[in-house]
């Protein structure tokens, strides 16, 4: 899923091939794909992109007023959810491609494309004046961006909760950006338990988590390197340690332990993260009980 960095970059090159592209038309084949109706996607014809941006690990694109339009500037915020990408391509997609879920047709033969992989269909997309994103409430209920780190005594303040480290991390009302990759990393380079609960961190641990926010700028960074002028289907992530269970820690040396969950896993090193307790596997002490 594309958390934080990847859409970050994906946002930055979107923006640079789009600024100034003219809408032609538009098409939705992705059925339940759209989760506003008023403006209508038509209203994107005859617009040109001003740009693409990103809040949390959504992308929006801004489309500059339509000559003649009653309407103001519009903005499509996405939702990417687990499988979705959104790209652009020098030729329009055949229609038989099922993975497409809104087609954005630009003058020069280009295509804005929204695709979709796997059979399920949960990305979705609201058409919203440009004014009205920040008060969306997708938007509004969204904690402060993971990047830039919000100041310390912010994160404090965010994190003293009676939950455990991993899913607070991903939980986008405490904090907005972060997914299943990232939060194995930031809690890697903090040296905190996936299960550690928020309000049991002392002060130093909340430091250590704050400095370990700097692997999403790090990313971001790595990606302005290497990824070209177009986004890649899959994203060459520098992960360090999830999903390299039983690899040696890159700092330590001991094996990278995980915990398994139905549909996921969270990897650390018990080293240096659980005090050398390897985490039960969720999902058999789920099937033994
Ligand atoms: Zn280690």
């Amino acid at each position: 899923m594309p958390e934080l960095p990847e859409v970050e970059i994906a946002a930055r090159r979107l923006s640079t091939a789009l600024e100034g592209a003219r809408v032609e038309s538009t098409l939705a084949p992705g059925m339940v794909v759209m989760k506003s109706f008023d403006p209508p996607l038509a209203e994107l014809e005859g617009r040109e992109v001003a740009g693409v941006r990103r809040i949390g690990k959504m992308p929006i694109v801004d489309f500059a007023t339509a000559p003649g339009s009653a309407r103001g500037e519009l903005s499509l915020l996405v939702h990417l959810m687990s499988a979705g990408r959104l790209q652009v391509f020098d030729k329009r997609a055949s229609l038989k491609d099922k993975r497409s879920r809104l087609l954005i047709r630009l003058a020069g033969g280009r295509e804005l494309r929204l695709r979709e992989f796997g059979t399920k269909q949960r990305a979705w997309a609201k058409l919203l004046p440009t004014g009205a994103v920040e008060t969306d409430e997708m938007v509004a209920t969204l904690g402060p961006e993971a990047w830039p780190a919000p100041p310390l005594e912010e994160l404090v303040k965010l994190l003293d909760q009676p939950r455990q480290l991993h899913p607070l991390l991903r939980h986008q009302r405490t904090i907005a950006g972060i997914g299943r990759s990232w939060s194995d990393e930031v809690l890697w380079e903090a040296r905190l338990g996936p299960f550690k609960k928020g309000s049991d961190l002392e002060p130093a641990e909340v430091e250590r988590l704050h400095a370990g926010l700097a692997v999403l700028g790090a990313a971001i960074d790595t990606y302005e390197e290497t990824v070209g002028e177009t986004v890649p289907d899959k994203m060459p992530m520098p992960l360090r340690v999830h999903k390299r269970e039983g690899e040696p820690c890159p700092r330590c040396g001991a094996t990278l332990a995980a915990v398994h969950f139905a549909e996921h896993s969270t990897t650390y090193c018990p080293d240096e993260q659980t005090g050398g307790r390897v985490l039960k596997d969720r999902r058999l002490s789920r099937l033994l009980k």
